[in-house]
């Protein structure tokens, strides 16, 4: 167990950063964080942050020096950045982010535990492609296996002439088979150094143009039906990984049962409710578990929540946002306003 006044190294600078160090000095520990970038809307809140390349070996030492421990805020981090941090101080361990950063290992990595892709091919070039469209159908999505997030690097393939037509970025690809959903939803888990493990209650995740838009609670009755069988893929990986904090995976409710589509080995934008709607916030039960503390309790405190992003230029400012007394805001603090960006959500109980 790691005391108080204690550093957690935080390798990412975004939001999920800020929240994991807000929680952090909650519980009276100080981050440090680690990124590329110079504007870092996690270092806003930290006591130090270090702008320094994934491959500044230096740099990377001199964190590792000054912290307890070290974590990852986003599963794009290079993992020979996180090697380079000593084992025994990385958590979650390298092995999670290397598998949750190819759509092809992770895919391969789920199944050989029991759960169920859509039907997938990996592609390479245009023969790949029109082969795989030939034998999985179409519609269908074509994605980069590699650093992809909120729906960039994918492209929707309606028919084989669209697959045929299409210029392909370059080899790395993979075609998925798309998924009649009823419902997308998540399952959040935390699992601690004891191998402790606990679960949020699954909220009901909407998409648009492959940006989470919403996720509330109570989720849809396919969702509540499906989320025994998604929790228990959810564990086997937890197990298999022997992994410590948060870990997300994403299922899409289908007709024939849960549907795995991703995982992510950190905290997630579908469990930002958990701040104000769970007793233990994921944020907060992501630090206990990376420091060996004990973790909280996951429970629901409300009997309906609803999270919704704030996505691009934030109509009628805070003072709207604020007019509903029952919201919860969250500004992350980012100087521009792009569509498609993540400037803050909104949660509202009760
Ligand atoms: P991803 O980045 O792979 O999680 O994709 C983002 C969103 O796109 C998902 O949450 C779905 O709404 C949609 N999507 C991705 N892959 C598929 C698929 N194979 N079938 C149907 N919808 C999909």
């Amino acid at each position: 167990m790691i005391q108080p006044g204690a550093t957690i190294g935080i390798l990412g600078g975004g939001q999920l950063g800020r929240m994991i160090a807000m929680a952090a000095a909650q519980l009276g520990y100080s981050s440090h964080i680690y990124a590329p970038e110079e504007e870092s809307v996690a270092a806003e809140v930290s006591a130090r942050f270090t702008c320094a390349g994934w491959d500044d070996r230096e740099a990377l030492s001199t964190l590792a020096r000054d912290c307890a421990v070290v974590t990852y805020e986003f599963e794009n981090v290079p993992v020979e950045a996180v090697n380079a941090i000593p084992a025994s101080l990385r958590a979650p361990g390298t092995r999670a982010l290397e598998i949750a950063q190819d759509r092809l290992t992770e895919k391969r990595f789920v199944e050989e535990l029991g759960g169920r892709p859509a039907p997938y091919a990996s592609v390479d070039n245009e023969a790949d492609l029109a082969e795989a469209i030939a034998k999985i159908g179409a519609p269908g999505i074509l994605k980069t296996r590699r650093d992809g997030y909120d729906g960039k690097g994918q492209w929707r393939i309606a028919s084989a002439q669209d697959g045929a037509a299409l210029r392909l970025p370059g080899p790395g690809l993979i075609y998925e088979g798309f998924v009649r959903f009823e419902a997308e939803f998540s399952v959040i888990l935390v699992r601690g150094l004891d191998g402790e493990v606990r679960f949020w209650d699954s909220a009901q995740n909407v998409h648009e143009n492959g940006i989470l838009a919403t996720s509330s609670l109570p989720a849809a009755p396919i969702i509540a039906e499906q989320v025994a069988e998604a929790r228990k893929l959810a564990y086997r990986v937890a197990e298999a990984l022997a992994y410590v904090g948060v870990l997300t995976l994403e299922f899409f409710a289908t007709a024939d049962g849960p549907v795995f589509n991703e995982m992510a080995p950190r905290v997630h934008n579908s469990g930002h409710w958990t701040i104000e709607g769970a007793v233990t916030s994921q944020f907060e039960n992501h630090v206990r578990a990376i420091l060996g503390l004990p973790l909280g309790d996951t429970s629901t405190m409300w009997p309906k929540i609803g999270m919704t992003n704030l996505i691009g230029e934030i109509e009628g400012g805070i003072g709207k946002l604020l007019s509903d007394t029952r919201n919860h805001v969250h500004l992350y603090g980012k100087s521009e306003a792009r569509p498609g960006r993540k400037m803050g959500h909104v949660t509202k109980l009760g």
